[in-house]
């Protein structure tokens, strides 16, 4: 709204118009949300927005000082959460405008109070039923800055990017610093996997020329003042938020981080206006906590989602047993998280196989689980004054089963059960506070009355009962009226227009008494009031009113007595999902036949009939084990050949997802596994597999490459499979034995490495560098097709089996047949010149790949049959520079 307009708008407006447009002057990037009694209705341009994307009926309310109507809509109050959350997922804020004043205690004719008491984005929408209950809802800050170093301020180089990230529903509140274009990198990473809701920054924060790359995944961004930013301001909100001083803790000496977590707390302050008593830590991330899993490497692995989408046919999906929602959250964070240390490794295992062989109190423990309901976005909600009683009997429930948690876990002996076991409190208090209060099936809002029990409130208790009496007492009157005219059809009767009225039909107008006071005239007769009636009435809607008024008092009282405990139910509610998370990797590792993994400091990587955990689940034959080995000495590149189909990129992958599932303390699909510490897993895909995604494909292949080529160290795990592929032959195999020479020899690091490719040539690599070894997917030729054995074994194979899958895939018999014939002469063509790789430097050498094809150059077997004539020992100096002379002079002269 343009002020002039507002102006004018505001000249003669009715008081309640003009709290409105108070209120949107504030909140001008949102719909404001204007509670009028049952109703939040939306006026002008937000009107015709919300009608629109709502598909409301847009309606108007009385002119404005111009003589045109006001655009209007509304949404009923019950049913507001859903049209909101509609809202914010099309992108848009809303502001929350209530009464806040109570209608029943009011007296004069002013409108009630109104106040914005919340504005939802896309980031802070916390109610559950519209977030997933097995998915975060992060919200980001990201604040660049310089480091203070003045000679070389503004260098990318030196730049270190904070970040903070929260989730609302939770509390769950993180920090980290990322110093120079690595960490940016990793910045990067991090936000895509993470997937946030809503980015964070300051307005005058350029983010496509500073992170262009985070700007591209086109999150919802929204920009504050530069000052939310500031270091002093944002320190301070700070340690008002956490009620701490900062000096000492994780986030000391981390300027840039302090910078994103203040901004992120000022901003929630600002739009949820209320103490956020449910985010009162924040833990300092350090890069080397977990292992890292960017973007590319979780797609390709299909961690948490396949490659179709959605989390059926994901690694999470296939492991995923939980049966809260907070262990679901914990468990999809341990894999995109997992840890990089070995003693909370060894002690998740350790539990996870304590559970994995008591079965009857797994499965006891996981019955009684499920009745817990996601206590953690409860609290959260309690704390954000937006549960409603329902919630409040939800966390009751919730809370009520931790002592028979207890009870069978008694025995347990894993010092992680223990630990978690000893941070469970019992909140007694709580769980008997809202039994004693809260009726057992309440409605959705206090409001709507009969939520808190009778004996609770004296108060109410008489509000109650007068509520009640007035209406014995109606029915009283009714027979007394009755009694005294003679009127026996007469009726006593309520409708909101009049209030209580007394009804008497045409046949008996005449014996009505003169006390009787004529309101209205209907069909059937008349209808009257009585002073009697309209005193009995009053103290009887009165009291309703002041009931619910009581009611949503009683209420709020509760939830904030509950809010107080916010803490302890978060650290009952944490080490729920820890026990969750324990019980359902146990009940995994029952059900699908995995085992404990041995994860060790030192270097191999041994894994023996190892399964790949979603293939296994789902390919048409029985599941081929395979053995691995790498290491840091003579196994530290394995190149794997073998035809398409058979079964290369499942055997690479396994072996990466087997060393995930045991950094996230999870047994593996193997017979045995050795897995060593881990910093980084990467997997690249050759281009020719991303084509779908519609991206420059051979140019982003060559990015990802290079940047493992950059980031990967000696403990990293690299899996590569076809990479060169989307480029032209010999270009590609160049760049893949390049590629492969330079992690087997590099002196600054030499990670494990798993190299998958159909180039026959790289095989030779074995020969030219140590380290480096070769294995092959067994496939057998059998008339003409071919059987994939899925067996993998050490050395090479002989050839391709291109064709014959071909055939298998249902080409037509004679291109099949061509093929063949094509590659009988390409065999010849290529033996004739040596197999020499073009190294041409075009994107398509031409010459060699569409040469093949052709007839041979002029002069060119002449060429060749001299050259396989010489006997290049026997050629002296001069001798040797005649024939190079006569070979040139061949070529150019043809015979
Ligand atoms: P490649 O990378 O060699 O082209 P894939 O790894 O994509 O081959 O495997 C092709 C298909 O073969 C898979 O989709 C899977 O169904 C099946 N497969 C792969 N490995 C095995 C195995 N070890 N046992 C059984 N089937 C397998």
């Amino acid at each position: 709204m343009g002020s002039p307009t507002e102006a004018r708008r505001a000249a003669r407006v009715t008081p309640a118009m003009q709290q409105y447009l108070d209120a949107k002057r504030q909140h001008r990037d949102a719909l404001l949300f204007f509670r009028m009694g049952d109703f939040y209705e939306m006026f002008y341009e937000d009107a015709l927005t919300a009608a629109r994307v709502l598909e409301l009926a847009l309606t108007s309310r009385s002119k404005d000082s111009g003589g045109s109507p006001i655009p209007m809509c509304g949404v009923p109050c019950h049913a507001a959460d859903g049209y909101v959350a509609r809202l914010v997922k099309r992108g848009f804020r809303v502001a929350i405008c209530e009464q806040v004043e109570a209608a029943g205690a009011k007296k004069s004719k002013q409108p009630l109070r109104r106040e914005v008491v919340r504005v939802v984005s896309p980031g802070t929408l916390t109610d559950a039923s519209y977030l997933e209950a097995k998915e975060p809802a992060f919200l980001v800050a990201v604040a660049p800055q310089a480091a203070p170093r003045p000679a070389r301020a503004g260098n990318p180089a030196d730049r270190v990017y904070g970040a903070a990230l929260i989730d609302l529903s939770t509390g769950e509140f993180s920090a980290a610093e990322y110093t120079g274009e690595s960490g940016r990198q990793a910045l990067v990473d991090e936000v895509s996997v993470l997937r946030p809701r809503e980015v964070i920054v300051a307005q005058d924060l350029k983010l496509s020329e500073v992170l262009p790359e985070l700007n591209a995944l086109q999150l919802p961004v929204t920009a504050l003042d530069p000052w939310t930013f500031g270091f002093d301001h944002a320190r301070e909100a700070l340690r008002d938020q956490l009620r701490t001083t900062l000096e000492g803790s994780d986030l000391d000496g981390h300027p840039a981080a302090t910078q994103a977590a203040g901004a992120l707390v000022q901003y929630l302050r600002d739009t949820q206006k209320v103490d956020l008593v449910h985010v009162r830590r924040i833990v300092f991330r350090s890069r080397a906590d977990h292992v890292l899993v960017d973007a590319s490497t979780c797609r390709h692995l299909e961690i948490l989602e396949s490659a179709g989408g959605g989390r059926a046919g994901s690694l999470l999906g296939e492991l995923d047993r939980t049966v809260t929602p907070m262990g679901g959250r914990l468990l999809r964070a341990r894999l995109q998280r997992p840890a990089h240390a070995l003693e909370p490794i060894q002690d998740r295992l350790d539990a996870v196989e304590e559970l994995a062989f008591g079965g009857a109190a797994r499965s006891k423990l996981r019955d009684t689980l499920k009745a817990v309901h996601d206590l953690e976005r409860l609290i959260a909600r309690v704390a954000l004054r937006t549960a409603g009683p329902r919630d409040l009997v939800a966390l009751r429930q919730s809370v009520a089963v931790i002592p028979r948690v207890r009870g069978l876990l008694g025995d347990c002996n894993a010092p992680l059960a223990r630990s978690l076991l000893a941070q469970l409190d019992d909140v007694a208090d709580v769980r008997d506070a809202i039994e004693a209060t809260l009726v057992d099936e309440p409605p959705v809002s206090a409001h709507d009355g009969q939520c808190i029990r009778d004996g609770v409130d004296p108060a109410l208790d008489e509000l109650r009962s007068i509520s009640r009496d007035a209406k014995k007492h109606i029915a009283a009157l009714e027979n007394a009226e009755r009694k005294r005219t003679g009127i026996g059809s007469l009726k006593v009767r309520f409708n909101r227009v009049f209030g209580y009225y007394i009804e008497v039909s045409k046949a008996n107008l005449h014996a009505v008494p003169d006390d009787y006071f004529r309101k209205q005239t209907v069909a059937t007769g008349e209808r009257y009031v009585t002073p009697a009636l309209k005193e009995y009435e009053e103290k009887a809607l009165g009291a309703d009113e002041r009931q619910l008024d009581r009611e949503q008092e009683l209420f709020e009282a509760l939830r904030r007595q509950v809010a107080a405990e916010t803490l302890r139910i978060q650290e009952s509610a944490r080490a729920l999902a820890g026990l969750d998370v324990v019980a359902a990797l146990a009940a995994a590792a029952v059900a699908l036949n995995y085992t404990k993994p041995q994860v060790h400091a030192g270097a191999e990587l041994e894994i023996v009939e190892g399964r790949h955990p979603v293939v296994e689940r789902h390919c048409a034959d029985a599941f081929v084990p395979n053995d691995l080995l790498l290491d840091d000495g003579a196994q530290q590149l394995v190149i794997v050949t073998g035809p398409n189909m058979g079964g290369k990129s499942t055997f690479l992958r396994q072996a990466a997802l087997i060393a995930l599932l045991a950094h996230a303390g999870s047994f593996v699909p193997a017979k045995h596994a050795k897995v060593p510490l881990v910093d980084r897993v990467f997997a690249r895909v050759g281009a020719a597999d991303d084509i779908a995604r519609g991206r420059s494909t051979f140019m982003l292949e060559m990015q990802e490459t290079a940047k493992i080529l950059d980031a990967a160290t000696s403990r990293s795990l690299v899996l590569l499979d076809e990479i060169g592929r989307g480029t032209a032959t010999f270009d590609g195999l160049s760049l893949a034995w390049a590629v492969a020479e330079h992690l087997a020899t590099s002196a600054r690091a030499r990670p494990k490495t798993l190299f998958a490719t159909h180039y026959h040539e790289l095989t030779d690599l074995a020969d030219a560098a140590a380290g480096v070894v070769n294995y092959h997917v067994v496939a057998k030729e059998w008339n003409d097709d071919i059987i994939f054995l899925r067996r993998v074994e050490p050395g090479r194979s002989d050839r391709s089996y291109g064709i014959q899958v071909a055939r298998l895939a249902g080409l037509p018999p004679e291109t099949v047949q061509r093929a063949r014939e094509i590659l009988v002469g390409l065999e010849s063509d290529e033996l004739s010149r040596g197999g020499r790789p073009s190294f041409s430097g075009q994107p398509h050498a031409p010459e060699v790949q569409l040469g093949l094809f052709h007839a041979p150059p002029p002069g060119h077997a002449r060429i060749v049959e001299r050259l396989r004539a010489t006997d290049v020992d026997e050629l002296t100096p001069l001798a040797a520079l005649a024939l190079l002379a006569e070979l040139k002079q061949a070529l150019e002269a043809p015979e």
